[in-house]
Order: structure tokens, then sequence, then C-alpha cells
């Protein structure tokens, strides 16, 4: 297997410029960048990630850091929204299993009571249904859904 990449950001959290209906992105996160799912349609494929996408692999190391600062913020003002994890990755790349950050991400946005949708092709959710229950349970949505999905 090849060694991903540790990398260090700035930010984390990324607020969308406006929740597409299908999609309920109103903030997405990438714990990890590029992908070893390696889909021929996806559409970060042959971009800066190249052809070979397990090949870029790169580890946010201080994502977790960076995130409780932003969801502290964020939930201090209200601005609840749904967090899409991931919109350029997989959350539960095989590296998951040893690094476990979509998991800690989880625990915060279950602590800061953030509404979630996860985007993966791997099992491995399975492991998060835990969380993923406590989420459901405790999320306050955003204003406009007036508390309810549907
Ligand atoms: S799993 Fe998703 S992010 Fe990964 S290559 Fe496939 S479509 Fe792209």
């Amino acid at each position: 297997m090849l060694m991903p990449r540790e990398i260090e950001l700035k930010t984390i959290l990324n607020k969308t410029k406006r929740r597409d209906p299908w999609f309920l992105d109103d903030y997405t996160i990438n714990l990890y960048s590029s992908c070893s799912f390696n889909c021929l349609y996806c559409y970060i494929r042959g971009s800066k990630y190249g052809e070979n996408l397990e090949e870029s692999i790169s580890v946010k190391v201080n994502g977790i850091e960076l995130l409780e600062k932003q969801l502290y913020l964020r939930s201090k003002k209200q601005q609840y929204g749904f967090i899409v994890v991931s919109s350029a990755t997989d959350p539960y790349l095989k590296i998951e299993e040893q690094y476990q950050l979509t998991r800690q991400a989880l625990k915060l946005i279950a602590h800061y009571k953030f509404p979630v949708h996860i985007i993966t092709k791997s099992d491995l959710v399975i492991r998060d249904f835990d969380i993923l229950h406590e989420i459901d349970k405790t999320a306050i949505l955003p204003s406009d859904f007036g508390g309810k999905l549907q």
C-alpha cells in the first residue's frame, strides 16, 4: 500500500454558497484528499490528483483541531446546517482504519449538534453507526427546515 502524505491546512469546514436541494450541503469537510476508490466517472479524476487517485492521497492531520474551532464558532452563532462528509474524497478510505479522522469528526459533529450527510462506497461506515444514531436524534436542523427533514 502507498503511504499517504500528511499535510496541515488552515481551514477544514467549508461553507457552501447555497445548499443544493439534492446534495444537502450547507458545509463540506474533506479530511483526506484524493481517493483510493478511483472511480472512472469521478469528477476529481484527471484533475490535480492525476489519473491514479491512490497515488495522491493526503491526510489532513490537523483537521480535527481545526474542525473543533470552526464548529464551536458556527454553533455559537447558531449557524446550523448539513455537513457533507465528504465532497471530494471518500470519508472511509482504507487509511481511515488507522487515522480515524472521520470517526473523530463525527464525534465533534454530534457534540455540536450539526446534521450530517455521509457519502461513501465503504462498509467501514458501519463502525460509526453508534455516532450516526446519536446525530440522528440530537442534530439541530437549519432554521429554514422548520425542524423536519420532509
Ligand atoms: S468514491 Fe467518490 S470521491 Fe472516491 S473516486 Fe469514487 S466518486 Fe470519487
